[in-house]
């Protein structure tokens, strides 16, 4: 039959997959498993459907063997098997237009970028990085006669009529020097696992294993014997593929457990399928403990991607937003290519809505379980809260759901509340959800502020985790409720008692502090709220919470937070002010200072001159 020329297209493709791809050429093996599991997948269906092929399907395999003397591999399967015809249609020419599409948009430039084309599966040709010749005898179900693919990947290949017991294809690669690296049992066992495990059909690997017999030689060395042998390599299970409701506790937690090397069983899981016009399966684990890497920025994603069960990535941020990067799992669709690469990904519609409906369901659940489980959802809140809460930062559009899901502590209640809760929980008349933020448990909860507010009968959401200052501020509103930060200016007015007049908010008292403390306060005002303590220290609406401008001057050290003054928010009935009134000015000035040092001092943060505080007070304890 002669020697055949491929279609440029391929020439293209092999040229590109030999001299571009050789950092990634293991997964060669991946390609021709997933093309075998592919026909046998098509013979499954055809014997299902087709009258002529009925019963042709038996149990498909997929069987792996190696000669290092011929510097062979072959990978043989009992799928749907090619004719002639197919032979020249498919390995002649570029069959998936996935492959096409994708050289036709690669610059000159990118096509030489190992990287990029690396991350791209390139199906049957990429046997040519690791082969110099290719032999493909195979046999189409329900025909007589078998035919021989062969090339050396260079510019021609040949078809000839050659034998085959049964319908199927087996493919002999003779290997190039960089291939002869694979022919042994345990880099094949390692690929085949790597990549290959959750394949649906089983993939044998045969190897010759050398034994010592019981029989010594003339010389009384024992005597070796050599065994030919076949193992099954993957587990084949694709455990997330089969029917939610024939799948045990145990199988989920074993599987868990071998998927996400964790020792522990997990918190829970997610099985769901979704078909519609995108149909895949996901199989979300909550591990017990948050993994260790969550709060890094360089965190390891936790979900594998798999197309039709075979493997495609797990290092991939794409595929579930950050905030949820503690969940483990997998995403297996049906309609992605198999050939699919991380750049394609970002940009893929199919990838994008498999995104939304994993985020939806997996919220979903998570709300389900806040409802129905409380004892499960506060093991779950105690890992997990401080995530979710960046949701509230950077997913708008589940702001609703994640709003139903974050806990806060209180001044009211032990453990965590939900917004919910506190919303049944309010006084009537009460118009906002007041919140403090930024700063310790302990100290937030001494906040003479805090005390404030509880006997007026309003409960606080004490904010303590260094987020809640950012998010807090960014929620805005629950259910038309608007939250308050009782430490920012806006504040002030919220426990006036509307009959009492504004009369002496200018108070001669108020007045003489701001001009004492003008370098170091923005204003001094009149407090409505405190009745204890003499100060408090409280922020324009606008400005970063004192202990917000600590973490910030630690990550960068900006200079400009200096110049952000504080307000301070007085209660004029305290003894103190009668002392500064009739105090010498130098006196005074002593007296002023010491009042909003000690503000700072509540707010658990240091004076800016401690030196100064403390001689201040040594000189106030001698008198
Ligand atoms: P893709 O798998 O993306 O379509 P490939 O280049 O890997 O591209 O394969 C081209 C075509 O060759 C496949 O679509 C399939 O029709 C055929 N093919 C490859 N391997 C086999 C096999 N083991 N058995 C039957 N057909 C195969």
């Amino acid at each position: 039959m002669g020697s055949k020329k491929f279609k440029t297209e391929v020439s293209d493709l092999l040229h590109l997959i030999i001299h571009s791809l050789y950092s990634n050429r293991e997964i060669f093996l991946r390609e021709l498993i997933s093309n075998a599991s592919d026909a046998i997948d098509k013979l499954r269906y055809l014997s299902l459907t087709d009258e002529k092929l009925k019963g042709l399907f038996t149990e498909g395999r997929i069987e792996i063997s190696f000669d290092e003397k011929a510097k062979t591999l072959t990978i043989s399967d009992n799928g749907i098997g090619m004719n002639e015809e197919d032979l020249n249609n498919n390995l002649g020419t570029i069959a998936s237009s996935g492959t096409r599409k994708f050289l036709e948009s690669l610059t000159e430039e990118q096509k030489k970028d190992s990287n990029l084309i690396g991350q791209f599966g390139v199906g049957f040709y990429s046997a040519f990085m690791v082969a110099k010749r290719v032999d493909v005898i195979s046999r189409k179900a329900g025909e007589e006669s078998a035919f021989k693919w062969s090339s050396d990947g260079t510019s021609t290949y040949t078809v000839e009529p050659a034998e085959r017991d049964f319908p199927g294809s087996t493919l002999v690669l003779t290997m190039n020097e960089d291939g002869e690296s694979y022919l042994n049992r345990w880099q094949l066992e390692n690929l085949i696992k790597k990549y290959s495990d959750h394949v649906a059909y089983p993939i044998y690997l045969e190897y010759d294993q050398e034994s010592y017999t019981d029989e010594k030689d003339k010389d009384g060395n024992p005597v070796k014997k050599s065994e030919h042998k076949k193992e099954q390599i993957n587990s084949s299970s694709a455990l997330w593929r089969r029917n939610k409701s024939q799948i045990k506790d145990e199988e989920y937690k074993e599987f868990y457990k071998n998927f996400c090397h964790d020792s522990e069983d997990p918190l829970f899981y997610i099985h769901s399928h979704a078909e519609g016009t995108t149909e895949y399966t996901t199989l979300f684990y909550i591990p017990a403990k948050a993994p260790f890497d969550m709060n890094h920025a360089d965190y390891k994603p936790g979900v594998k991607l798999y197309v039709k069960r075979v493997y495609i990535t797990d290092d991939d941020k794409e595929l579930l937003p950050t905030y949820l990067r503690f969940v483990r799992g997998i995403i297996d669709s049906e309609d992605l290519p198999l050939n699919v690469s991380r750049e394609i990904l970002q940009e893929n519609r199919i990838m994008a809505t498999i995104r939304n409906g994993s985020v939806k369901k997996l919220l979903g659940e998570f709300k389900k379980i806040a409802e129905n489980n409380p004892d499960l959802y506060e093991k779950f809140i105690g890992q997990y809260n401080r995530p979710l809460k960046e949701g509230l930062y950077n997913d708008w559009a589940n702001r609703e759901t994640l709003l139903e899901l974050v806990r806060y502590k209180s001044s009211e209640v032990e453990g965590y509340t939900s917004l919910a809760k506190y919303k049944e929980r309010m006084k009537e008349g009460q118009k906002a959800i007041y919140y403090i933020a930024g700063g310790k448990e302990s100290v937030l909860k001494a906040s003479p502020l805090i005390s404030a507010y509880r006997k007026k009968g309003y409960e606080v959401l004490v904010m303590d985790e260094d987020i809640d200052d950012i998010v807090a501020g960014m929620i805005g509103s629950y259910k038309d409720l608007p939250l308050k930060d009782i430490k920012k200016s806006s504040s002030a007015d919220d426990l006036k008692d509307d009959d009492k007049k504004d009369e002496d908010i200018k108070s001669a008292d108020v007045d003489k502090l701001a001009g004492l403390l003008s370098d170091r306060v923005k204003k001094v005002i009149k407090s409505k709220r405190l009745t204890d303590s003499p100060a408090i220290i409280i922020m324009d609406e606008n400005d970063p919470s004192l202990q917000m401008q600590q973490i910030l001057k630690q990550m960068g050290g900006a200079d400009e937070l200096d110049d952000i003054k504080p307000i301070l928010e007085v209660n004029t009935e305290h003894p103190v002010f009668a002392k500064i009134a009739s105090a010498s000015e130098e006196e005074a000035k002593e007296l002023a200072s010491l009042v909003l040092d000690q503000a700072y001092l509540a707010e658990g943060i240091m004076p800016k001159d401690p030196v100064a505080f403390a001689s201040n007070i040594s000189r106030l304890l001698a008198k």
